[in-house]
């Protein structure tokens, strides 16, 4: 029963008693007056109490504007007093409880819309200050409502406080979540039941992994860091792994395209696992970042399948490391990487110099040792992402990551070459091991990564002269090769048309002005008629194969033409030639020159092989090795430009030669400079007392000459005596001499 009524029923229950109050004082009836009094008395009493209850409402609430301003909206609203009387629901919550009139208990209503068990001062409390959350509640439908209030006091006065509670209809949302919850629950299953594991990026540096993933790799929970995720990748990988990363980056590389990568990955059990990993970058609407989602598949069953294979393919037999093939495949993935990433990389191609005296000398069983020791030396010097491979033959290469030292190629091949000191062994111990080494940058130094390493490969050929030499690519060697091919091909036309002539330069005995000798200097005869000398296309040969063609030619010319003028009676000459440095560490010297000495019938002391320091230095041992098998032969040996190079006397006494030829340089000053005088006369004394003749090139005046022959030297050669002349010319020199000297 609501105020209202309760106020009329006491009010007709007053009058009613008044009306029996009044009959029966007028019948005298003193038992109804004393009932009707009684009764009159309490009715009273209630209606003061209603007259109050009334006045209460009529004085604390005053709701008239705020019902009307939120009867009709669209959610529900309530006014309530701190003694738990809803005075006021709109349409929205009313039709919602199902309410159409007054006849209603608040406090009930009250418990109900806040789902709570009652209306107490802390519950009030909690509901004003909103911690009860949402609540739910049956309603006049059928349903559940779900509401999330907000209360606030709207007005207070001394005895009461009005408050107003809106609430936010959630109950959609909640039908929406559970059927989400439903799929995404159905989503999980799939996703607990499939052997793939899925990741997504829920941030820019945090993934989302399902529980498979979870499980494959070990994963402490769901939410990874980007982070901590790669440094799960294996560190050869990590550049494939980091340019899928970068995609993600480049906002505009997102597109619908599936893209896949291969990559181990340390797994639950602590090995490494492969993976194929399927991602995709996508822009999902309301995120201000692209997403990237993966799923990854275990594939290291059939890797091992494959890798069995690609061991066939991509394996080197003899030192079991990466064959070329395998260096151009990766080569090529990572110079892509390189590109997109900025990246960059060395490229080193190393040579084991002399790896064929090895072979010759100590067997191939032992050459394939060194390789294998070396293939694996190499190892120690691979960077993450890095790869070592055999070329071919004795070449390797080594592919390094690039921080941004200029000097890293330098350092690891110099360690290299020290390392390959320690190599040496029973087999090989006497034959001083080293390398050299090419190398460019990638992707700079090239269109692709083959380009890269044929630069490298150039670098190392520019320089294969010298042992342990190590040599940057540089665009102009690229220039100078272009044009040097073109001389090439001219010059081995030239060798094939025979326009290749020795010139003779006499040798004159200081003592008495006889010939002893003579120089045969290489000619290069166009048909023009035009004269090159040596100096033009020998370095050219000395880079191509074509210096051994040459070498030949001269050698057996030089004997042949040496027994002819000896047939034809001229006096016995030794005969000189030079031989450059890839002709003289040739193996088969001993076998060339035996057989040119053979075939023209040449008594082996009338020929005489020009060394340089240089050369001689390159590689000490083995020269002496070499100059000892020719020395065994019978033939002399002489060091042509002494005093140019490294110049050490000590070389004399290792060196097991016959004749020191003093540079040029030292007679062109010796008239003037008295410097050069006491170095001549001391290298004059030294080679004496070692057994060793001497003689100098270059003399032009008499001067020089008789210097030289006071200071004790026994020979001389140049332009005083002849420049170096053809044949013919020689014969008729032969002969003046003769008369002049009246030898013969
Ligand atoms: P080289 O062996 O020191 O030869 C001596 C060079 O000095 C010759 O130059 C010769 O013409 C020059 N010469 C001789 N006497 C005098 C002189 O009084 N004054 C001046 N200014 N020069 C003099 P050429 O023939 O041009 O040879 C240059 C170099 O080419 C040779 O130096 C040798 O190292 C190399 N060469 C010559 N022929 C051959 C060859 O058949 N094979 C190889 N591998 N190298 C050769
Ligand atoms: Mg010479
Ligand atoms: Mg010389």
């Amino acid at each position: 029963m609501n105020k209202k009524t309760h106020f009329f029923a006491t009010l007709i229950m007053v009058a009613a008693t008044a009306a029996v109050l009044v009959y029966a004082n007028i019948r005298h009836d003193y038992a109804i007056i004393i009932l009707s009094t009684y009764v009159i008395t309490i009715s009273l009493f209630m209606l003061i109490y209603s007259i109050v209850k009334l006045f209460q409402r009529k004085t604390t609430v005053e709701t008239g504007d705020i019902a009307g301003v939120t009867e009709n909206l669209n959610t529900e609203i309530v006014l309530w007093t701190d003694d738990c009387s809803a005075v006021f629901m709109n349409k929205c919550l009313r039709n919602a409880l199902g309410i159409t009139d007054d006849s209603f208990d608040s406090k009930e209503i009250l418990k109900k819309i806040f789902n709570v068990s009652d209306m107490d001062e802390k519950t009030i409390q909690k509901i004003i200050n909103g911690e009860l959350g949402e609540s739910t509640f049956h309603n006049a439908y059928g349903g559940k409502t779900c509401i999330s209030w907000s209360t606030s006091l709207f007005k207070e006065n001394s005895k009461s406080k009005l408050y107003l509670s809106a609430g936010f209809n959630l109950t959609e949302i909640k039908k929406m979540q559970t059927s989400l919850r439903s799929s995404n629950d159905c989503f999980m299953m799939s996703m607990e039941l499939s052997e793939i594991g899925v990741m997504i990026s829920r941030s820019q540096n945090r993934y989302y992994a399902s529980p498979q993933l979870v499980r494959m790799l070990g994963l402490k929970s769901s939410s990874v860091k980007f982070s901590d995720f790669r440094a799960l990748v294996h560190p050869n990988d990590r550049i494939q792994y980091d340019s899928c990363l970068k995609l993600l980056e480049t906002s505009g590389s997102v597109s619908n395209e599936v893209q896949q990568l291969e990559m181990r990955i340390k797994s639950a059990d602590g090995t490494y696992r492969w993976y194929s990993y399927r991602f995709k970058i996508v822009k999902i609407s309301g995120n201000s970042f692209p997403v990237l989602g993966g799923a990854f598949l275990d594939i290291t069953q059939e890797r091992e399948k494959d890798m069995l294979i690609e061991r066939l393919a991509y394996i080197d037999d003899v030192t079991e490391i990466a064959n070329r093939n395998k260096l151009v495949k990766t080569g090529e993935e990572t110079y892509k990487c390189c590109r997109m990433l900025n990246y960059s990389y060395w490229v080193i191609v190393l040579d084991i110099d002399r790896f064929h005296i090895v072979n010759d000398t100590c067997g191939y069983d032992n050459g394939n040792v060194l390789l294998r020791d070396f293939a694996h030396l190499l190892y120690k010097y691979i960077s993450p992402g890095g790869l070592a491979a055999r070329i071919s033959g004795d070449n390797f290469a080594l592919v390094l990551r690039d921080y941004g030292d200029e000097e890293l190629p330098i350092r690891t091949v110099s360690a290299i070459q020290d390392d390959i000191l320690k190599l040496a062994n029973n087999n090989f111990s006497s034959i001083k091991l080293s390398c050299s080494a090419g190398y460019s940058k990638m992707p700079g130094d090239g269109n692709s990564f083959l380009d890269v390493l044929e630069h490298a490969e150039f670098a190392l050929k520019s320089s294969s002269e010298y042992q342990g030499s190590i040599t940057a690519y540089e665009p102009s060697m690229h220039d100078s090769i272009i044009g040097n091919t073109e001389l090439e091909k001219e010059l081995s036309d030239a060798i094939d048309n025979n326009e290749l002539q020795l010139f003779y330069q006499p040798k004159i005995n200081l003592a008495d002005g006889k010939i002893m000798g003579v120089e045969a200097l290489v000619r290069w005869i166009k048909p023009d008629g035009t004269i090159m000398k040596p100096d033009a296309f020998v370095p050219i040969a000395e880079s191509s194969h074509l210096i051994g063609r040459i070498s030949q030619f001269v050698l057996n010319e030089a004997c042949r033409q040496n027994m002819l003028w000896q047939k034809m009676g001229y006096p016995n000459i030794v005969m000189s030639i030079n031989f450059a440095s890839s002709d003289f560490y040739q193996k088969d010297l001993k076998d060339n020159v035996f057989e040119a000495l053979v075939k023209s019938g040449l008594q082996p002391q009338w020929l005489e092989v020009e060394l340089t320091e240089t050369l001689a230095l390159r590689d000490i041992d083995f020269a002496v090795s070499q100059m000892n098998s020719l020395r065994s032969l019978g033939v002399k040996l002489a060091m042509d430009d002494f005093g140019t190079g490294y110049s050490s006397l000590s070389y004399i006494q290792i060196l097991p030669i016959t004749l020191l030829k003093l540079d040029r340089s030292f007679i062109t000053d010796i008239e003037r400079d008295n410097i050069a005088y006491e170095i001549v006369s001391a290298v004059i004394r030294i080679a004496k007392s070692k057994k060793i003749e001497i003689i100098a090139e270059g003399i032009e005046n008499g001067r020089q000459a008789e210097i030289l022959r006071k200071a004790g030297c026994d020979f001389g050669q140049g332009y005083l005596y002849g420049k170096p002349m053809p044949a013919e010319e020689l014969q008729k020199f032969f002969e003046k001499n003769a008369k002049e000297r009246s030898v013969y």
